[in-house]
């Protein structure tokens, strides 16, 4: 599959050989439990530990604060369906989310709607940002969670996190943001943005799948979801999965290490990218360039259906996204896209294309080719 060129990177990323490596010896070798007290035990529990210091030091937070998970969507469904649990106590029932989170999150507050939750829906505008003005009037002295993700997942458009975490705060609610696309490309940092709860994946950054963080502030108050042994202070089950755990905090090492020069390279890709486009008719690009990371770009191409576009860029060797990766199956048109004002034809005409760290400019350059091509055929049909 080397051959493959890949533009799918806000579905997954490659796992970074030298994470690999840092992996490896926690496999066949160091594989004693964290739990137990034995020398290989003890071991375990030591790499653990330096992974949550890892990454607790490089977010601002405490290394008691960071909790490692199966993934981004186990860390959203315990962040939502945990911590509006445990507010309810206080009276407060309504939960206040954008229209434009990933399916871990919409699928978490329709759970906590069946059990008479109220659920307050923020709109977006045509550039695919939620406004201030909307979550000001919705968020009240009845508000358990607001929730609103860092960077959107279809078309890198980033949202006013700290601002919405202060209209929280004000109002005693709690605030939970879904980091997974912003944890690759901006620095995170808890205290600044003023979370009190906050998801990242370790896969969306060149670490393994299957391994994720959910930040607690302490002091919040939250039901735990998976119950079990004592792992993760007794509020998450589950023998800790070693090799990941320590893949995941070598992987976002190295991604904030390298985050500038790697977003360098990406912004010069998309542009030269949209250069070779330019001389196309019937492209629009969805969502704010102004407010969008370089590493997405959500697509229109008028005339095209997104899965035929999709098929016959996949047979030259392309890789790329229509609407999301878990939408890309169904039929149904992109949430995101609708939220932002695009009829179904529209948003079945968009689609994504999300470039990573390893991608050059002979590729880009290449795909800009094929897809011209491809384009022109598909309209001359
Ligand atoms: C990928 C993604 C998730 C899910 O993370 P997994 O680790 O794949 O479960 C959640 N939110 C956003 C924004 C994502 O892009």
């Amino acid at each position: 599959m080397s051959d493959v060129i890949y533009l799918d990177h806000a579905a997954t990323t490659p796992l970074d050989k030298r994470v690999f490596e840092k992996m490896r010896p926690y496999f066949c070798e160091c594989y004693g439990n964290a739990d137990s007290p034995h020398a290989l035990g003890r071991k375990a529990q030591a790499a653990v530990d330096a992974a949550r210091d890892c990454v607790a030091e490089l977010i601002g937070a405490k290394s008691n604060e960071i909790y490692f998970t199966s993934g981004g969507t186990e860390s959203d469904n315990w962040a939502i369906i945990g911590g509006a649990r445990a507010k309810r106590v206080e009276g407060r029932t309504q939960i206040v989310v954008s229209t434009i989170e990933h399916h871990a999150v919409l699928s978490a507050v329709e759970r906590l709607e069946k059990e008479g939750f109220e659920i307050v829906w923020l709109p977006v505008d045509e550039g695919g940002m939620v406004a201030l003005q909307s979550i000001q009037d919705a968020v009240s002295d009845k508000t358990a969670i607001v929730c609103l993700m860092a960077v959107n997942n279809e078309t890198g458009v980033k949202q006013p996190v700290e601002q919405a975490a202060s209209i929280a705060k004000e109002r005693g609610a709690l605030f939970f943001t879904d980091a997974v696309q912003a944890a690759p490309y901006m620095p995170i940092d808890v205290k600044a943005w003023g979370v009190d709860l906050l998801s990242f994946s370790s896969h969306k950054f060149y670490g393994p799948k299957g391994c994720g963080v959910l930040y607690i502030r302490s002091g919040v108050k939250m039901e735990k979801l998976v119950g079990g042994g004592e792992q993760e202070r007794g509020m998450r089950g589950g023998t800790t999965n070693v090799p990941f755990v320590v893949g995941l905090a070598e992987a976002y090492r190295l991604i904030r290490a390298e985050m500038q020069e790697n977003n360098a390279k990406l912004q010069s890709l998309a542009e030269t990218f949209m250069q070779e486009l330019a001389p196309l008719d019937g492209i629009m690009r969805n969502g704010d360039k102004a407010n969008a990371l370089p590493s997405v770009l959500n697509l229109r191409f008028s005339g095209v259906e997104n899965t035929s576009l999709l098929y016959n860029m996949d047979l030259q060797g392309v890789a790329f996204a229509a609407g999301s990766a878990c939408a890309s199956a169904s039929v149904k048109p992109s949430h995101v896209l609708t939220a932002m004002g695009l009829n179904e034809t529209q948003a079945k005409e968009s689609v994504r294309l999300s470039f990573g760290k390893d991608n050059t400019l002979e590729e880009v350059t290449r795909v800009a080719a094929l897809l011209t091509d491809t384009l022109r055929r598909l309209r001359k049909k």
